[in-house]
């Protein structure tokens, strides 16, 4: 329709990060304003899409996710193709969620442009009694690493907004 026509830009985002970080949830969160507590290991639905306003510019976010296929090296190159940004997402009371953020990081920039924008996201963050992962450890492997990074509850909708502004706004400014 005559909405349609209007879009100014497509931006595919791609969620990586190990099974159960919340990966399904934040995209629920930000695309439906959802969260669904027994959320199954995400099967069909390939991309979810929202469109918004960026700079007067109307900017369709095409966010994909994995359908269970978080085990290492299963993401094809196909998810991976045409990406302009990337959000990792890691479980902060699972400290081997957030370890294994270095191999996506490997996989990821073996497979996708080197322009990329990448986001860390600690998710979970209204699980605060059961941290593993403190907000240092994060910063400074996103300073490293050259990361955004944001902490995040899709459970409590806390900084999941702010994040995909983040990061869609950085790959606008980019592009
Ligand atoms: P995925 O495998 O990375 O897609 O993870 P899911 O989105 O399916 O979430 C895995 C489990 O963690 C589900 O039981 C969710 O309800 C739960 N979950 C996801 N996000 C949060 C969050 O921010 N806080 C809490 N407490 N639980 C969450
Ligand atoms: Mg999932």
């Amino acid at each position: 329709g005559d909405f349609n026509q209007k879009i100014d830009y497509v931006f595919k985002v791609v969620l990586i990060g190990d099974s159960a970080v919340g990966k399904t949830q934040l995209l629920a969160r930000f695309a439906r304003n959802e969260f669904s507590v027994d959320s199954k290991a995400t099967i069909g639905v390939e991309f979810q899409t929202k469109t918004l306003v960026i700079d007067q510019k109307i900017v369709k976010a095409q966010i994909w996710d994995t359908a269970g296929q978080e085990r290492y090296r299963a993401v094809t190159s196909a998810y991976y193709r045409g990406a302009v940004g990337a959000m990792l997402v890691y479980d902060m009371t699972k400290r081997q969620s957030f370890d294994h953020m270095a191999r996506w990081l490997e996989e990821l920039r073996d497979h996708a442009d080197k322009n990329i924008v990448i986001m860390l996201i600690g998710n979970k963050c209204d699980l605060g009694s059961l941290r593993a992962v403190p907000t240092e450890d994060a910063q400074e492997f996103a300073q490293r690493e050259n990361l955004f990074f944001m902490e995040t509850s899709a459970l409590e909708a806390t900084n999941v907004e702010t994040t995909f502004l983040t990061i869609l706004t950085e790959i606008y400014r980019i592009i």
